[in-house]
C-alpha cells in the first residue's frame, strides 16, 4: 500500500512519520524548493492532543528532543493600555508547551529522507480504473498511489477539487505577525503565557518564546543526524490594525513604517519590538478561515487534513494541534487498513467524519476567540 501526501507542513509530516513507524509506504508531494526556502518560525503553542499525536507517530528517539526544543507555556495573560498600564488580568493558563514552527518541521523531517519530494507542487488528481489515484504535479511529472492525502494547507488544490463548493474566507482586515529577540528589557514585557496589548487605533498580541536548550545543540547531543535550525529565544507578536494596512507585497522596511504610523504613542518597549523585528521572519497576515462542509460522498481514495478542511485564525491557538491530531488519527487508521482490520475506502470515511466534527469545532471556537480590534477609548 502506498500513501501520496501533498504537502511536507506539520500535518503531512507528521502523517508520515506514524506511517513510516508502521511500515507504511509513503511519499510526500512539496511544492517549495527545500525544508527552509520560505521563513516560517513562528511559535506554536502545542495542547494535549497535538503533543499526544507527535508521541504517537514520532519515533521514540525523539521525544526527548522534541521536550528540549520547546518552551514553557504558563501563568497569566496581562491586559494593558498602549502605554504599558495594566487594565487586567487573563488568568491562568497551564496550556502545555511552545516550539516553533521551523523548528518542529525540522523535527518532523528526521527520518524522512528519500520520502519526501521538493518542487513538487500537486495540482490535481485523477482516481484511475484500478482503484489507484494518480496526483498531478507542476512539472508536469506524476505520482500513483492507493491513497492521496491533501494536507496542502489553507490554499489545498487538493480541496478545490475534491470540494468545489468548500469556501475559504478572509477575516475583514489585517494583521502584522513579528518576531523580535528576546531581550532582558523585552523579556520583562511577558512574565507569563502572553500578553494583550488594548491600544488606540491598534491591538497587539505577544507570545515570549524560550526554547529550553538551543535547538542545533540539542539535536546533536539527543538526536545526532538530526538538523535543525536554531532561531535564539524570540517575542512573537501580532498586530491588528483599527485601520487596516495596504494590501500586496511590500519590502519589510515598508511595512514597519506603515506600522510604526499606527502605533504613534505607543510605550517606547513595544515600539523597539516592532524597529528590532527580524526582517525574515516578520509578515503582513491575512486571517482565513474555512466554512464548514458536511461530509462529503463519493472518493474514500482521496482525503485531506489539517487546513486543507479546517483552516482556523490563529487566535485558539489549535489550528496546528489540529493538524497533528488529523495526522496521528489516519495514520492509526490506514495502519489498521494495512494490518487488516479495516477496509480502506470504510476506514477512510470514518477518518473523515471524526475530522470533520472535532475540526470545525475548532473553527468556531477559534472565531470566537479572535480578539476585538476595535481601539480602546
Ligand atoms: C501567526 C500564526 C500563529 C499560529 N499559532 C498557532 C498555535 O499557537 N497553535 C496552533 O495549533 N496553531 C497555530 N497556528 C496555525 C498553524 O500554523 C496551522 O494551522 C498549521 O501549520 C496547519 O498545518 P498543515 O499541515 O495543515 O498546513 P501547513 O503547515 O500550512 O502546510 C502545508 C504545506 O503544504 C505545502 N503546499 C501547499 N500547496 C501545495 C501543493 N499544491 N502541492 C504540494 N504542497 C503544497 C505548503 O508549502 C506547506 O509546506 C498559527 C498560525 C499563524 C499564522
Amino acid at each position: 500500500m502506498r500513501v501520496l501526501v501533498a504537502g511536507a507542513g506539520l500535518g503531512g509530516l507528521c502523517l508520515a512519520q506514524g506511517l513510516l513507524k508502521a511500515g507504511v509506504d509513503v511519499r510526500v508531494l512539496e511544492r517549495e524548493d527545500g525544508p527552509d526556502s520560505r521563513a516560517q518560525g513562528f511559535r506554536i503553542a502545542l495542547n494535549g492532543h497535538g503533543l499526544a499525536a507527535l508521541h504517537a507517530c514520532l519515533p521514540e528517539r525523539l521525544h526527548a528532543l522534541l521536550a528540549a526544543v520547546s518552551g514553557p507555556l504558563a501563568g497569566e495573560r496581562r491586559v494593558v493600555d498602549q502605554g504599558l498600564r495594566e487594565l487586567r488580568r487573563l488568568g491562568g493558563v497551564d496550556a502545555g508547551t511552545a516550539t516553533d514552527r521551523h523548528v518542529l518541521r525540522g523535527l518532523l523531517l528526521a527520518g524522512l529522507d528519500g520520502h519526501v519530494a521538493y518542487g513538487s507542487a500537486v495540482t490535481g488528481y485523477t482516481e484511475r480504473a484500478d482503484g489507484t489515484v494518480e496526483a498531478r504535479l507542476g512539472d508536469g511529472g506524476s505520482a500513483v498511489g492507493d491513497l492521496l492525502v491533501g494536507a496542502d494547507g489553507v490554499g489545498s488544490a487538493v480541496r478545490r477539487q475534491l470540494l468545489p463548493g468548500a469556501r475559504v474566507v478572509s477575516v475583514p482586515g489585517n494583521a502584522v505577525l513579528g518576531r523580535s529577540p528576546l531581550t532582558e528589557r523585552s523579556a520583562a514585557l511577558v512574565p507569563g503565557y502572553g500578553m494583550v496589548v488594548q491600544g488606540a487605533r491598534a491591538s497587539m498580541l505577544l507570545g515570549r518564546m524560550e526554547f529550553r536548550r538551543p535547538p542545533r545543540l540539542a539535536a546533536a547531543e539527543l538526536a545526532p543526524g538530526v538538523r535543525l535550525p536554531d532561531p535564539g529565544n524570540y517575542l512573537r507578536w501580532v498586530v491588528m490594525p483599527a485601520e487596516p494596512l495596504p494590501d500586496g507585497p511590500r519590502p519589510w522596511e515598508t511595512v514597519r513604517a506603515e506600522l510604526l504610523a499606527r502605533l504613534d504613542g505607543w510605550h517606547p518597549d513595544l515600539l523597539d519590538l516592532v524597529r528590532n523585528a527580524d526582517a525574515v521572519n516578520s509578515t503582513p497576515l491575512t486571517v482565513r478561515y474555512a466554512e464548514p462542509v458536511p461530509h462529503w460522498a463519493g472518493s474514500r481514495r482521496v482525503t485531506l487534513l489539517g487546513d486543507a478542511i479546517h483552516a482556523m485564525p490563529p487566535s485558539g491557538g489549535q489550528g496546528a494541534n489540529t493538524a497533528l491530531r488529523d495526522a496521528a488519527l489516519l495514520a492509526r487508521t490506514i495502519t489498521a487498513v494495512r494490518q487488516g482490520t479495516a477496509e480502506l475506502p470504510a476506514a477512510v470515511g470514518q477518518y473523515e467524519q471524526t475530522m470533520l466534527e472535532y475540526g470545525f469545532a475548532a473553527v468556531a471556537e477559534s472565531l470566537e476567540r479572535l480578539p476585538d480590534v476595535t481601539p480602546a477609548r
